[in-house]
């Protein structure tokens, strides 16, 4: 299968007709390729998002907007099966979880189109009531929106369904290592009806990310993916002027109090590590345990650690897929020996997996017991199935090692203590705090970081406003000419 990228409504090849492999990462084998766009590619993309912005897109009634948006919905919800089939196939994440994340993605686009015809301004009383004051929710133009290959429907909804919602056009690039459900959207795009230009795609890897984030035809980011490569994107976008949306890794502390019901407890720190192996940026990888209850709960996320059943992301009985790509999965072996170099304690994993699995990028999950906050295992994101557990002895500890980082994207608190989880709650620094879940998501909840997981929201109202400029209208209601060397208040 070759797959072909959409700009300007057309369905191309690479100017220079190169192309990628796409490696499905269980049997090690190529299924597809892709096209690797280069920066003449992208000046046609960025080119064709302005033509359709400003050829009718930006002023497009928002009933309109949310017809497309709805349809285009529909149509991904209609597929979820044969889209999580093509992304399990893409980045060896379990069936079930992807097909799931297409139904999120569906849900997202029905979210955001409902707020396609409600972009209210607001009118501003002045103290002088002579002037009327209001403003309008304007879209801010074309924006680039560049993802992971971790979640890549997911990803993408999050950022196109608040940017069209607002009435932007795009330029999407995917990650090199997962583009196939993207560029299968293409399909879906033209078959809800969008107008040429309104969403453009691009593959390619970090080149052609390069060539999309330096344009200055641009006047939005929109970036998942690492630290090191979100600050390369700040730094050129400093260099247009063009704000940016940065979503990016994180070490997040899952924290366990000794009244908590253990076994959820439990449950939710193996969810929190080890379901998508880890791969995520949410992954609760530093599990913060009140030593009352330490060793008790170490065994036992061990021991669940332990029957995970490795094998084929497509049968549902597999509760672990491999890794994702062999960077990534070189990446965590890295961390995982440099952790038994430093001393910390393997509970369980740690070792290489069972040959029968063959060829699949497999890691075993991995549990780190007794790690100390300031080692490299609990400070840098792993990406993997690699949890470091860290005893804790009061609250305030709790909260001191949680926040002893340098991310601040999610967290969770296990209590049964109601005073306590609103209490921790409160002090933790991190864009999302669960109590007594991990991991649930929803399009209306607002999703974010700060320090180095990044900043800007996806989700939620919030997310529509990283596409909106708000503009504000004056207007002098007394007829009267004015003194011109004073200031009207
Ligand atoms: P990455 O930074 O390597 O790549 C992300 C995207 O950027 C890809 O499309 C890639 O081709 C492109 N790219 C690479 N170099 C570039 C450059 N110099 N300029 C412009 N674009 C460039 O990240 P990854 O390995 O694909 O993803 C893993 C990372 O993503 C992890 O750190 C993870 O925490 C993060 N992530 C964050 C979230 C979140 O919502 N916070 C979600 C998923 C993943």
């Amino acid at each position: 299968m070759g797959y072909r990228m959409l700009i300007g409504g057309q369905r191309v090849k690479a100017s220079t007709g190169h192309e990628l492999a796409a490696i499905n990462p269980y049997t090690a084998t190529e299924f597809a390729t892709i096209p690797d766009a280069g920066p003449e590619d992208v000046d046609t993309a960025v080119a064709a998002a302005r033509a359709a912005f400003e050829g009718g897109w930006s002023t497009t009634p928002g009933v309109r907007r949310a017809e497309l948006m709805n349809r285009l919905a529909g149509l991904v919800a209609e597929h979820a099966d044969e889209l999580g089939r093509l992304e399990s196939t893409d980045n060896g994440k379990l069936l079930r979880e992807t097909t799931s994340q297409a139904h999120f993605a569906a849900r997202n686009y029905r979210f955001f189109a409902g707020y396609a015809d409600k972009l209210y301004g607001r009118t501003i009383p002045l103290d002088n009531p002579d002037t009327l004051d209001y403003t309008v929710a304007e879209p801010v133009g074309v924006a680039a929106l560049i993802t992971a290959w971790n979640s890549p429907m997911q990803l993408l909804a999050n950022k196109l369904a608040p940017a069209l919602a607002a009435g932007c056009c795009v330029v999407i690039k995917p990650s090199e290592h997962a583009s196939a459900t993207t560029l299968r959207m293409a399909d879906l795009v033209e078959e809800a009806g969008f107008p040429p230009g309104v969403i453009n795609i691009v593959t390619g890897g970090p080149r052609t990310g390069i060539a999309l984030s330096e344009h200055p035809g641009l006047d939005r980011i929109s970036f998942t993916g690492s630290v090191p490569t979100g600050k390369a994107i700040a730094t050129s976008a400093a260099q247009n002027l063009v704000p940016v949306t940065l979503e990016l890794g994180g070490k997040s502390p899952n924290i366990v109090f000794a009244d908590a019901d253990l076994d959820r407890a439990v449950t939710g720190a193996v969810a929190g590590i080890f379901a998508a192996g880890g791969q995520t940026c949410i992954a609760g990888s530093r599990l913060l345990v009140q030593e009352s209850v330490y060793e008790q709960v170490v065994q036992a996320v061990a021991a669940r650690a332990a029957e995970i059943r490795l094998g084929d992301p497509m049968q549902p009985q597999t509760q672990l897929g491999p890794v994702a790509n062999q960077p990534q999965r070189d990446r965590i072996q890295r961390a995982i020996d440099a952790g038994i170099e430093s001393g910390a304690r393997a509970v369980v994993g740690a070792e290489p997996v069972d040959p029968a699995l063959g060829e699949g990028l497999f890691v075993r999950p991995t549990v780190f017991a007794d790690v100390a906050n300031t080692s490299t295992l609990a400070r840098e994101e792993i990406f993997g199935p690699v949890l470091s557990a860290i005893p804790f002895a009061t609250d305030d500890e709790a909260v001191q090692i949680a926040n002893d980082s340098d991310f601040g994207l999610a967290s969770g608190i296990w209590t049964n203590d109601l005073t306590r989880a609103h209490r921790v709650a409160k002090c933790l620094v991190a864009g999302t705090v669960w109590v007594n879940t991990y991991r649930a998501s929803a399009a209306q909840a607002p999703f974010g970081g700060t320090r180095k997981s990044g900043y800007g929201r996806e989700r939620g109202e919030e997310a529509l406003h990283e596409y909106l400029n708000t503009k504000n209208v004056m207007v002098d209601l007394t007829g009267q000419t004015p003194d011109p060397f004073s200031i009207r208040l």
